[in-house]
């Protein structure tokens, strides 16, 4: 049985990981507050626990990972949510980057492709009142019948920038998604303008697992 508790210990760990992810660049003070709120450990199985604040991705289970936090920040800044935005991520799996997103005070709409991730998560996270609206499926093409999203996240390594997610972006909207082959992919962000003028802006080079489905990589 997972134990809920958030210790001393795990709370200077917490600190100490934030300060990491400073040195490393990060300034978003909303990002950075959230992520110093969340315990990290509470995602991770007992025998990783010691693992949890250590800037690096972890196995949840199904070949699957949670990201790393240097990534959940970056995406997280990029994204700069603001309250009451209505926000889609793509790729639910441990639930920690949502979590981040809800303590930003976003209303989360999260998918995820792989049942067993998406029966887990959306038991779990009300356990550690985390309330977002979860749903199992293909998100390479988005979620038409929740659209218009003022932000869309893309937490899995796409091929191309789907061309529904930047549909169901309202304007003035943000698409952040990392975009390359199944190894490694670049940042992008893509802010919605106008319906017609989409600027796109590159960032560093990510490693994430393959987004799969219609519009992402096949098995
Ligand atoms: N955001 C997650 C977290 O905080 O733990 C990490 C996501 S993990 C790097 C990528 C996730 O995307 C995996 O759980 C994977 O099953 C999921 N995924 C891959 N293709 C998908 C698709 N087409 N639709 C929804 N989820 C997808």
């Amino acid at each position: 049985m997972l134990k809920l508790e958030d210790s001393y210990l795990h709370k200077g760990q917490r600190k100490t990981l934030i300060a990491t992810l400073k040195q490393k660049g990060i300034s978003h003070p909303g990002v950075l507050e959230a992520m110093n709120t969340l315990p990290r450990h509470f995602f991770f199985d007992s025998a990783l626990l010691s693992h949890a604040y250590q800037d690096k991705a972890f196995p949840i289970g199904e070949g699957q990972t949670i990201s790393q936090p240097y990534t959940v920040a970056f995406q997280s800044s990029l994204l700069d949510v603001q309250h009451g935005h209505k926000v889609l991520e793509i790729g639910t799996g441990s639930g920690y980057q949502a979590g981040v997103l809800f303590l930003m005070g976003a209303d989360v709409h999260s998918i995820e492709f792989n049942e067993r991730l998406y029966k887990n998560t959306k038991k779990f996270l009300p356990r550690i009142g985390i309330t977002i609206h979860h749903y199992h499926g293909d998100g390479s093409q988005g979620l038409p019948g929740e659209a218009p999203f003022e932000r869309i996240l893309v937490t899995a390594g796409a091929p191309v920038v789907p061309n529904s997610l930047l549909k169901q972006l309202s304007v003035g909207g943000v698409l952040v998604i990392p975009v390359g082959d199944r190894n490694t992919q670049k940042m992008l962000k893509l802010t919605k303008k106008t319906e017609k003028h989409i600027v796109q802006e590159s960032f560093d080079h990510f490693s994430f697992v393959p987004l799969l489905g219609e519009k992402g990589w096949t098995k």
